[in-house]
């Protein structure tokens, strides 16, 4: 049983939902390949070696080339400069058998992130973190969407939440999370409210969502004076806490948590309160398990419709 099964919330089971969303492009791939030859192809470009980008790349890789889709890494060393990943990114865009093009963020210090995005070209942005998609998102065009946020729709449409004319709350404002989440939601005719570090009365406003998304980066943040009793709460964050006092400030006397930090050296949370979570939403999503398998699922669906979008 789970924490969140323990308790009460129903849960928002991100791995169940990914693992259907990634069935559905593997069978999408295969069907491409069979009726136009056409075989899905995403490449990476990681520049440097942070690790947890390194393990991120690699997952995605691996997800990949389970879809049946043409997988490449290009591993560039931390001292390539920006003109070299803008001429890598020229190249991968001029390349018909790359669908998909990510570029791992974050890049070195010195290199303009926001330069090395606009070069990708919008049809191959996998990513939706391109200016044109970001545009397209909010006057409502069809185009690639960031994979966290899609995911989280996914999510929700998937266990029959009901967004129409309800109050969705988002913790966040980021441009990959916060933003595209609240037009999202809006798009599905919630009433959206955005908070973010100066919001005044956090829990009071959070308080008043049916619909409660977490994607502040603070762990525990959202404890029970901010969810409305059988709220659907989404937690986006993850973080990893590595002390006993934390845990049980966060877990209670959980034994699997303890045991994990103990010897694992850690254990992983989100933005939300995991007890209080349980005890007060109707519905959440867990961590792990929840937000981040869908993600990568996204990743692999944007690439897929890339791929079909070159059908004649
Ligand atoms: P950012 O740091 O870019 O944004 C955080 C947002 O939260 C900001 O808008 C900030 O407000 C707001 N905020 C910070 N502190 C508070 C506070 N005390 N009260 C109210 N608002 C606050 O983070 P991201 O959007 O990139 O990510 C959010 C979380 O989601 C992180 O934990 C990240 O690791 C996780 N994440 C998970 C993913 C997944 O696949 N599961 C993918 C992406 C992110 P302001 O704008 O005023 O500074």
């Amino acid at each position: 049983m789970t924490d969140t099964e323990a308790k009460g919330a129903r849960k928002l089971d991100g791995k169940q939902c990914a693992a259907a969303i990634r069935e559905e492009v593997r069978t999408g791939c295969a069907d491409l390949h069979a009726q136009h030859g056409i075989r899905p192809g995403l490449t990476v470009v990681l520049v440097g070696e942070d690790p947890a980008s390194q393990v991120y790349v690699r997952n995605k890789e691996k997800a990949a080339k389970a879809a049946g889709m043409e997988s490449v890494v290009l591993r560039l060393p931390p001292e390539t400069g920006e003109d070299e990943i803008l001429a890598t990114v020229d190249r991968l865009n001029g390349d018909d058998s790359v669908h998909g093009i990510l570029v791992q963020l974050p890049l070195p210090a010195d290199v303009d992130e926001q330069k090395v995005i606009q070069r990708i070209d919008p049809d191959k942005d996998v990513d939706g973190f391109h200016p044109a998609s970001a545009g397209r998102l909010l006057i409502g065009m069809p185009g690639f969407l960031p994979c966290t946020p899609a995911g989280i729709m996914e999510l929700l449409k998937r266990n029959e939440i009901e967004l129409n004319g309800k109050h969705a709350v988002v913790v966040g404002r980021s441009n990959i999370v916060g933003k595209p989440m609240a037009l999202l939601l809006l798009r599905e005719h919630c009433t959206v409210t955005i908070c973010h570090s100066r919001t005044r009365d956090l829990a009071k406003v959070c308080a008043s969502a049916d619909i409660l998304v977490a994607a502040v980066g603070r762990p525990g943040l959202i404890t029970a004076e901010f969810i409305k009793p059988g709220a659907a709460v989404v937690d986006v964050g993850i973080h990893r806490i590595t002390d006993e006092a934390t845990c049980r400030d966060l877990f209670g006397d959980n034994p699997k948590r303890l045991k994990s930090v103990r010897e694992k050296g850690g254990t992983l949370v989100g933005d939300v309160h995991p007890v209080d979570g349980a005890a007060c939403a109707g519905w959440l999503s867990p961590v792990p398990g929840g937000v981040g398998p869908l993600t990568i699922a996204m990743l692999l669906k944007n690439t897929l419709v890339s791929a079909g979008n070159r059908v004649p």
